[in-house]
């Protein structure tokens, strides 16, 4: 049976429909709605009237979102048993994104509570004395947010929440792999109290629904996280809507002989093929220092040896089908053209008996080879040796990207200087690319994106500033 979902104000199902498949085994696991570019422009005109007939009250918001954080918490198992059918997430994975979707509509309900406008000392200039002028944060309009398949729950919470936060009604286009995730969210939020106008879940292909929410006019920002050819295309069909761009990243980790490269050996075991690399922050490029290389590598290899390869919803396994056969292909060839040009197999490199790309570590793989200089988005770590620190500060800033960079060291100076230096959005001292917390400012530079995100961030790109001044004359007697 075709499951509805909410678009325009009520549940559908649509007039056709298809099947959604695990990436794992193939199995079909639903049967969604094929929506059209009509069904997006009804869900837009009805989120614009909600808006403007039916505005929340912040109070109202802000409830909303903590109710929907218990809501989802209590339904966490259910939950994150579709996500990792849906995206061949490990199950243990799954349920972190849960938890942390749960957070983010917690900092969502705090900010909505907090966020607040300036007050403009207006006798600073001359002619503004006897005026007061303010600043009010006002709801931008409606918001289109295009989501991708790998964070399929926390990161659409990461555009509802904020969106619900700054009294916007919200479109979601969510990844045509992963609609169920999308489709659990919008359930808690109605049931949290959110009028069914203020948000529709339009599953359906990027060509067309996603296309259809960045043509619409009454459309005012479109919210993207995905890749860079994709966002920037957005971007540029775009010019008059505010676009926000979150993007990808191949990055990288700079390790020092005096830092704990034990400790961040442990670390990329997940760091680099949690999800089978598929995060946008996960860690690709290693640069080792040479006195070390050898015996880093020796304990990422015991390391990767150890990570429990197979079925998503195996409780014990950690790394997982990649989306989709393309990628998987893609992925290998990548392997296979850097050994071709000299890169050496540490661990992996090859496939599993049902197919899968086996977690793999490379060594001296060439800068200029896919493996380095693109993102991967699978389950391979390239480890490179340097000498001199410039060089390996230089190295990882050769890049396209600029989401997030690491270093792992114990001098004070270094580490500053490496936070000066490495020209990224984030960079992490000690800790791998990889970590990210829910209410920290996050998102890139050059292909990796043009906005951060983050709760109150995000609650900026959401608002308009509106300028208010009074002018104050003399009172009445
Ligand atoms: P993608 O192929 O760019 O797809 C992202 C979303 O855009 C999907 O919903 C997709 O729909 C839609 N889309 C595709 N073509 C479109 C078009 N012409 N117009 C409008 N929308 C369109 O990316 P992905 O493969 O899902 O995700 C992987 C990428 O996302 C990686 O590069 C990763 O680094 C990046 N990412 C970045 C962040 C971050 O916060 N910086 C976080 C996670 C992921 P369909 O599914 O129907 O194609």
């Amino acid at each position: 049976m075709t499951i509805e979902y909410p678009v325009a104000g009520r549940w559908t199902s649509g007039e056709s429909s298809r099947e959604v498949r695990s990436p794992f085994d193939d199995a079909v696991i639903a049967q969604i709605p094929s929506f059209s570019a009509a069904d997006v422009d009804a869900a837009v005109e009805v989120a614009q009237t909600a808006m403007r007939q039916a505005p929340l009250a912040t109070h109202e918001r802000a409830a909303i979102l903590d109710r929907a954080a218990v809501l989802l918490a209590e339904r966490l198992e259910d939950i994150a048993a579709d996500l990792a059918r849906e995206a061949a997430k490990p199950i243990k994975q799954a349920r972190v994104e849960v938890q942390r979707a749960v957070s983010t509509l917690q900092f969502c309900a705090a900010e909505a509570r907090t966020f607040a406008g300036d007050l403009i000392p207006m006798d600073a200039a001359a002619a503004g004395v006897d005026h007061l002028g303010f600043v009010l944060r006002v709801p931008i309009g409606v918001v289109g947010a295009i989501t991708p398949f790998n964070f399929p729950l926390n990161l659409v919470a990461h555009k509802i929440g904020p969106a619900i936060a700054a009294g916007c009604a919200v479109v979601n286009k969510p990844a045509s792999q992963t609609p169920l995730s999308a489709l659990a969210l919008a359930k808690v939020l109605f049931e949290a109290g959110l009028p069914m106008e203020y948000l529709s879940v339009v599953p359906g292909p990027g060509s067309v629904i996603g296309d259809a929410l960045v043509r619409n006019d009454d459309v005012e920002v479109i919210s993207f996280t995905g890749s860079p050819e994709v966002g920037w295309s957005i971007r540029a069909s775009a010019p008059r809507k505010r676009v926000g761009l979150e993007l990808g990243n191949n990055s990288p980790l700079i390790i020092r002989a005096d830092g704990d490269w034990r400790g961040a050996a442990t670390a990329v075991r997940l760091a680099g093929f949690a999800h089978a690399g598929q995060s946008c922050i996960s860690t690709q490029r290693i640069l080792v220092e040479e006195s070390i290389k050898d015996d880093f590598v020796a304990a990422l290899v015991e390391q990767v040896g150890s990570l429990v390869v197979g079925d998503p919803l195996d409780e014990a396994t950690e790394v997982s089908a990649l989306i989709d056969r393309s990628n998987t292909d893609r992925v290998k060839s990548w392997i296979d053209a850097a050994v071709d040009g000299g890169a050496t197999v540490a661990i992996g490199g090859e496939m599993t008996a049902e197919g899968h790309v086996r977690p793999t570590v490379l060594v001296d793989a060439d800068p200029a080879d896919d493996v380095c200089a693109n993102e991967v988005f699978g389950p391979v770590v390239v480890v490179r040796g340097f000498t001199r620190f410039q060089d390996a500060l230089a190295e990882a800033n050769d890049t396209r990207y600029g989401l997030q960079a690491a270093i792992f060291t114990s001098d004070i100076n270094t580490a500053l200087h490496a936070a000066r230096n490495l020209d990224f959005g984030g960079v992490l001292i000690n800790e791998v690319p990889t970590w990210r917390a829910d209410h920290m400012p996050y998102g890139g530079l050059r292909d990796s994106g043009n906005t951060r995100e983050g709760p109150a961030w995000a609650i900026h790109e959401m608002t308009e500033e509106r300028l208010v001044v009074i002018k104050v004359g003399p009172p009445q007697d």
